[in-house]
């Protein structure tokens, strides 16, 4: 079985068991749990930023971070795809009482003129209060695009002309930050929030971080509490987390150049209408016949996603071997040829 529908499907090493194992642990809700504090000073300090909070998962931590910037009747600016819109169960409304304003990016990213161009005039009443913007890093539905920190400082000057919080839905940050070379701190200094995901290519069973600026971050604790987010021992995940940082970060670049040697052989065969740019370990791609080709690979037993309106998605991750990246090539020239 070759399973590229996510990089979630990936599960613990046997180094990362070993690390869970002899974690030390203690009451998370007392705040006792050494592994959990590690974690969260860790990740604060990654990122040049006061306070860091564990979550269960990286919706919990989205939609938290949400609440801290909002309040009920308020309206948020978002990519189309983002995450918190399409993926959360509706939670930006239900748990934050907020409304979405949508805006068409590319790749799943915006720009500083499309946010400009959709804040609300704080003066005029009939509207929804704009309070805050949503950016994706790397963009999940776009492809696995990386924004520019060039772009993020321009929407960050529009945010702050416009006194709006500025939060990233970072699930897949690390794979950027891996991809541009980047630095953490960079992200940490233009973010009042973000969230980092330790179950997607990082490859713990669960997760997130909200890392933030302390007066935000004061009242995170209750509101993940609210959300049913405290927790106990949680120095087993905890340590999985820290296990990752020390083994998997430099590592998704093999799965990037995967993902890239993918891209490049699909572009080339005839079958293949389109493919996105390939930036980390995404792939989407359309096929001439896509009820076809996803019958070809459920008989080769691969499993691949598919994203709506003909649009296939690979990702690439820490359980997809080198023996299963030829077998899926070798597949791909024999199915779209
Ligand atoms: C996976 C993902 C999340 C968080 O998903 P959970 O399953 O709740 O951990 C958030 N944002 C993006 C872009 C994602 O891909």
């Amino acid at each position: 079985m070759i399973d590229l529908r996510s990089d979630t499907v990936t599960k613990p090493t046997p180094g990362m068991l070993q690390a869970m194992l002899q974690a030390e642990v203690g009451d998370d809700v007392y705040k006792e749990d050494p592994s959990a504090n590690a974690l969260e000073a860790r990740m604060a300090e990654m990122f040049g930023k006061p306070a860091a909070l564990f979550f269960p998962t990286g919706s919990m931590a989205n939609q938290a971070a949400i609440k801290l910037h909002t309040q009920s009747g308020e309206q948020l600016i978002c990519d189309k795809y983002a995450h918190v819109y399409n993926y959360e169960g509706g939670g930006v409304s239900f748990n934050s009482g907020v409304s979405c304003k949508l805006l068409d990016g590319t790749q799943g990213k915006i720009t500083a003129a499309q946010v400009e161009a959709a804040i609300n005039p704080p003066d005029f009443y009939h509207s929804p209060l704009t309070s805050l913007v949503c950016l994706e890093n790397t963009t999940n539905k776009g492809g696995g695009a990386c924004y520019d920190l060039e772009t993020i400082d321009e929407i960050r000057a529009v945010c702050d002309k416009h006194g709006l919080g500025l939060h990233l839905d970072g699930a897949r940050l690390m794979n950027a930050i891996v991809a541009k070379g980047q630095d953490p701190k960079e992200f940490g200094k233009r973010f009042d929030t973000l969230t980092v995901c330790f179950s997607k290519g990082l490859g713990t069973p669960i997760g997130t971080v909200l890392i933030g600026d302390q007066e935000l971050m004061d009242n995170a604790i209750r509101v993940r509490k609210v959300l049913g987010g405290g927790m106990r021992q949680i120095g087993y995940m905890a340590a999985a987390c820290l296990y990752a940082l020390d083994h998997h970060v430099e590592r998704l670049a093999a799965d990037h150049q995967k993902a890239k040697e993918i891209g490049d052989l699909l572009e080339s065969l005839p079958q293949v209408t389109k493919v996105s740019p390939v930036e980390t370990n995404i792939v989407i791609f359309h096929v001439k016949d896509e009820a076809g080709f996803s019958k070809a690979m459920a008989a080769r037993n691969i499993i691949i996603s598919n994203m709506g309106q003909g649009a296939l998605r690979v990702v690439t991750h820490l359980d997809y071997t080198d023996t299963m990246h030829a077998d899926f090539l070798q597949v791909l020239r024999e199915t779209l040829s």
